[in-house]
């Protein structure tokens, strides 16, 4: 089933080596109700990479154009790049009636967390300091490794963890998956989806006690 009425925005973050991408097209790939948010980047594309499938790579002068415009929902610069959440994909996924998963770092989490109020936002940790090291140095074909830059960048990534709603350890994919289909399904019964509801309650159970003069 569809969820037409409330699409969620869902935020997933964590240092490099947590594993989070992996996650969030997991759960895009095993939720119908999701769809994944292509990101525009600064950065250059990688052999394996798909313009307009894993991000929309445009040149600087560009993403300052559109960041000027305000077609951004969040951006910020990771590293040396920017990378921004288009308006547009936040507009595709209602017009869907889809979930939107945002794959993204926690600049971009927390001005997420200051325009949504029913945003959620999971942050996802390595098991340990010696797989984060380890998943790091797996990564190291990247013609953008810099072991220290990705170190700093995960200190203050796990700073912002405490303004998440949740914080999910990376140990075996599968599980993370599973919680997080868990999370999102907990989060439609958030209090706020039936406020309309308890209000036309509300209305009946007053209108039945005027008519019967109680
Ligand atoms: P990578 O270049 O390795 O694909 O991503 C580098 C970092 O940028 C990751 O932490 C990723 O989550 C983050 N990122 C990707 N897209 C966006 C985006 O649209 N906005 C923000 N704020 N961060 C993003």
């Amino acid at each position: 089933m569809l969820n037409k009425k409330n699409p969620l925005l869902i935020v997933i973050s964590g240092p490099t080596g947590s594993g989070k991408t992996t996650i969030a097209k997991r759960v895009v790939g095993e939720m119908e109700t999701a769809t994944f948010s292509i990101s525009h980047t600064t950065r250059e594309k990688r052999p394996d990479e798909v313009d307009g499938v894993d991000y929309h790579f445009v040149s600087e002068v560009d993403f300052l154009e559109m960041v000027k415009n305000g077609e951004f929902l969040e951006h910020a610069k990771v590293h040396k790049s920017l990378y921004g959440t288009h308006k547009n994909e936040w507009e595709r996924a209602k017009k869907e009636g889809k979930d939107l998963i945002l794959d993204i770092d926690v600049q971009g989490g927390e001005q997420v967390l200051k325009s949504f109020d029913d945003a959620i936002l999971i942050f996802v940790l390595p098991p340990s300091f010696d797989e984060l090291i380890r998943r790091i140095f797996k990564r190291k074909e990247e013609n953008d490794f810099d072991l220290e830059t990705r170190l700093k960048t995960a200190l203050r990534e796990l700073d912002f963890a405490d303004n998440y709603h949740y914080n999910i350890i990376n140990e075996k994919v599968d599980a993370v998956v599973e919680e997080i289909k868990e999370i999102v399904q907990a989060s439609r019964k958030r209090s706020f989806y039936l406020k309309e509801f308890r209000q036309s309650f509300k209305m009946k159970i007053e209108r039945y006690l005027r008519d019967k003069n109680v």
